[in-house]
């Protein structure tokens, strides 16, 4: 028999806390879930501690975790994954910086809106900035979202450990990038930016594309707030580590970019928005239908996250009844190990991520069984695979599908 091949389901935030209004359950625990409960039943289950007691993680330093990279090493900061999400192929050495095209006013000198009316497609306006090269560094700038770009310096001698030209708040003057520490690298790297910002400046306001704006009354997109800057130091793939052939399904850009940090394939796939209105069906039909062609697909919903984060437990515990219903789909697979979890606990009258355990189930051929019966933050508690760090669920997945190497003789 072939290795089981592996669907790894991460749900955001899906761990939470008691609250009297649902009867001191959790969103999870007061959902109706017969078919997760099945899958409880089914598989072994425990509680997930993502970084360890008392590490509250965030999401993309949690999903390398869980993926089995060890943050310490291969964590450089938000920037690269997120610029890695955007298709850019990034190369040991560059400092990878997010971005808003945001609205200068020129008589007041005055970051006036961050998101320049939450201009929907800022691709034409970026185009002519991509490519300009200052002092020996090269600027590689594509469309995120919205009103979001990334921006990639390219070249020797740079340094990531800068601050941010984005003041994060509406009314005042946009920051400079400045050095953080005393290289000559961090020196190099706000003095090249700074002109790269000024120029950018320059050709934004003469666009046309904006003088159109202006004329329609629309706040004009004409400066660069560069933000969270990475050094993206190159990192072994996902195959290179576990021979599995990997692909990433997400609607939301952060997810992708983990996926694409590691050297993952990533699906499109219409109607997954990384939204609540996400059609969560699609993003599992789409894994059925890879999997002839993948050893390992991870899937990602954002929504339990944001709802909770916006104290929605009721919105929440609906949402986790809609991911119920669609993993029939997942369900009814064969030779599938399919292990599903959170990336940390938002519990909703926190309105933030925590540090408390995650239930995980993990549930295909051979796999041992416990008595857990539903699946929820109590019951899990109570199930074979006990309290597992996120470091250590990669090893187990490796052993739960036969990849497992001996040790010793
Ligand atoms: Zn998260």
């Amino acid at each position: 028999m072939d290795n089981p091949k592996v669907i790894f389901l991460i749900i955001d935030g899906l761990g939470d806390r008691p609250l009297s209004e649902l009867g001191d359950l959790t969103p999870l625990e007061y959902a109706k879930t017969p078919n997760l409960d099945v899958i409880a039943t089914e598989g072994i289950n425990g509680l997930m501690t993502t970084l360890g007691r008392g590490k509250v993680p965030g999401s993309d330093v949690a999903h390398l975790t869980l993926f089995g990279y060890d943050i310490e090493k291969y964590y450089s900061g938000r920037g690269p994954i997120e610029i890695a999400g955007l298709g850019i192929k990034l190369q040991h050495g560059d400092v990878a910086l997010r971005s808003n095209l945001g609205t200068l006013d020129t008589n007041s000198n005055l970051i006036v809106d961050r998101r320049a009316g939450r201009i929907n497609d800022v691709s034409g306006l970026i185009k002519d900035l991509d490519g300009i090269e200052i002092d020996g560094v090269k600027f590689i700038v594509k469309p995120g979202t919205g009103h979001r770009a990334g921006v990639i310096m390219r070249g020797d001698g740079l340094s990531a450990n800068i601050t941010d030209a984005d003041p994060h708040i509406d009314n005042v003057a946009p920051a400079m990038p400045k050095a953080k520490d005393d290289t000559k690298e961090a020196q190099r790297t706000v003095v090249i930016l700074s002109k790269f910002i000024e120029t950018a400046h320059k050709m934004l306001s003469d666009s046309d594309i904006n003088r159109t704006r202006a004329k329609a009354g629309l706040p004009i997109a004409n400066y660069l707030l560069v933000r969270g800057a990475g050094f993206y130091k190159s990192v072994p793939s996902f195959e290179s580590r576990y021979s599995m052939r990997a692909c990433a399904i997400a609607g939301a850009g952060l997810y992708k970019g983990v996926g694409s940090y590691l050297g993952m394939d990533i699906l499109d796939v219409p109607g997954a928005t990384g939204l609540p209105n996400t059609s969560i069906e699609a993003k599992f039909n789409a894994a059925k239908d890879s999997l002839p062609n993948y050893d390992f697909i991870f899937i990602h919903v954002k929504a339990p996250d944001s709802l909770a984060e916006d104290g929605n437990y009721m919105g929440k515990a609906n949402f986790i009844e809609r991911i119920d219903n669609a993993i029939k789909i997942l369900f009814e697979l064969k030779d599938v190990l399919l292990v599903i979890t959170g990336d940390h606990s938002t519990p909703s009258a926190l309105k933030k991520h925590s540090a408390d355990p995650v239930p995980i189930v993990f549930r295909g051929p051979g796999v041992r069984k416990d008595n857990v019966t539903s699946f929820g933050e109590r019951a899990c508690a109570h199930g074979g695979q006990g309290y597992i760090s996120g470091i250590d669920v990669m090893p187990e997945v490796v052993n739960l599908v036969g990849l497992a190497k001996l040790i010793g003789a």
